[in-house]
């Protein structure tokens, strides 16, 4: 694992677990750096060590040697019941919690959401966003379970049934791979697995799974539209990528990235899920000149808070290699913006954020007819107006979960990007100044010179390349 980062969380979690009395015995020794030595290789001599010791920790908790028996044992001798995942840093249930990529597509489907894996354990999903009889039911429905009496009686059920009989609807935060780590379980737990699996590079890889939910709920266009619509695409038979060639089903590639500050919408194209997933967040010379395009006929592709970036960028992309460059200046400027946003809800709380929201959009169901993904063009988009009290309900998620993300997103320790605005910022203080005395407008208009001067900075230091300013604070 050399040269590989680490959460301090997981330093914490490694000193704890190796010091624990339930390991004692297990092999360990430390690397120049002190730091605990948590993966060998099975086959050499320290892993027949560690295999030594599993094996004996099975006869004395009486577990049979056969398949998935270490599995077995890591999870009874584990003190917590919660790793912490090397990447993110985060604490994940080792037990059978979290809805799989099945499960949980059903669910985003059924609330409009769309919560990563293991973004929250199925008692989380039912206590935080769970508000009626017909939510318990459904979600009874997907685990194959019988109707609910309550709430409670379904998270019985559900920990009855399904996570102590490790359900194939559910899965464990963190798989086993025992004898090769120490405590026998994997370094990344499955919020950051799929992403290492996926090769992305080290820095991407922290910030995506952390930072995905409040791109998604910061952005502005009709999200509810757009995540239906992205539903559609897994249920189209297989057809041809229109990049690469192979048959396979598509996934949807919006044509300007959320992750980009650009709007959630109806203009989606088909992709293989290799070809999306190597366009990894980045937008092509042809992507900006269909996004130019859309904006002639009238249309809004960028949220506000990227606008600025957007209209001093667009003009300058000849080719891929310019919209590769321009792609990651927003991205950058993104997160700053973000920061920023989580800055004022630390210091101010909801009332004045709310107005970059969309609550409006969560209360509406779609339907739609003439689905052709490759012809969108023919889409017809029926829209049904949710019961006042689905609206209620749905709203209130919405707004919760946008919070959420925001919170979360104000934990920037982890990211390889600067920022220019900190706690402490005099320009930033004058907006929070405005907030706290209710002058909403006057505060909107600072933040939105606040957020402009900042990407302008950001362009220069990164499109052209400009030596910063001595007096913008670093922070790597
Ligand atoms: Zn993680
Ligand atoms: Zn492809």
């Amino acid at each position: 694992m050399s040269g590989m980062e680490y959460h301090p969380n997981f330093d914490k979690y490694v000193e704890m677990i190796v010091r624990h009395p339930n390991y004692k015995g297990l092999y360990y020794d430390r690397g120049k750096d002190g730091r605990v030595n948590w993966v060998v290789t099975g086959k050499s001599q320290k892993g027949q060590l560690r295999q030594a010791w599993w094996d004996a920790k099975c006869k004395e908790l009486g577990v049979s040697i056969q398949k998935g028996c270490y599995a077995k044992v890591a999870r009874l001798i584990h003190p917590t019941g919660k790793h912490v995942c090397q990447c993110c840093g985060k604490e994940r249930s080792i037990f059978y919690e979290y809805p799989t990529l099945r499960t949980l597509s059903k669910i985003n489907a059924l609330f409009g959401t769309h919560f990563g894996q293991a973004d929250y354990t199925i008692k989380e999903i039912l206590i935080r966003f769970c508000e009626n009889p017909k939510d318990l039911n459904d979600i009874a429905a997907i685990l194959h379970l019988s109707k609910p009496k309550d709430k409670t009686d379904l998270i019985e059920t559900i920990y009855r049934e399904l996570v102590r009989k490790e359900s194939k609807y559910l899965s464990p935060g963190v798989m086993c791979n025992p004898p090769d780590r120490f405590n026998g379980f994997h370094s990344y737990a499955l919020c950051c697995r799929k992403v290492k699996d996926r090769g992305r590079h080290d820095d991407n890889m922290k910030t995506y799974t952390q930072d995905r939910r409040a791109y998604e709920n910061w952005s502005d266009g009709d999200y509810n539209l757009a995540n239906r619509l992205m539903g559609e695409f897994h249920k189209q038979p297989e057809m041809q990528c229109p990049l690469c060639g192979k048959v396979e089903r598509m996934t949807a590639d919006h044509i300007g990235p959320v992750s980009l500050g650009f709007c959630h919408s109806k203009y989606l194209t088909p992709l293989c899920s290799g070809c999306n997933s190597a366009k990894n967040n980045r937008f092509t010379k042809f992507d900006v000149d269909r996004l130019v395009a859309l904006e002639k006929q009238g249309e809004i592709v960028i949220s506000w808070h990227s606008k600025y970036i957007w209209d001093l960028l667009k003009t300058k992309i000849n080719n891929d290699i310019d919209a590769k460059k321009a792609s990651s200046v927003m991205a950058k400027c993104h997160q700053n913006v973000l920061y920023i946003l989580s800055l004022i809800y630390k210091y101010t709380g909801r009332d004045f954020l709310l107005r970059y929201l969309h609550p409006e959009y969560s209360m509406v169901d779609y339907r739609f007819e003439n689905i052709d993904i490759s012809h969108l063009d023919r889409l017809k988009i029926i829209a049904k107006p949710l019961d006042s009290k689905n609206k209620r309900k749905n709203q209130e998620r919405y707004l919760r979960i946008a919070f959420d993300s925001l919170s979360d997103f104000g934990v920037k320790e982890n990211r390889k990007n600067y920022f220019l605005i900190d706690e402490n910022s005099q320009d930033l203080m004058d907006v929070v100044k405005s907030i706290k005395e209710k002058k909403y407008e006057e505060a909107h208009n600072k933040l939105y010179i606040l957020i402009n001067v900042v990407s302008q900075e950001i362009y220069e230091i990164e499109y052209e390349q400009k030596r910063y300013s001595t007096k913008l604070n670093f922070d790597s």
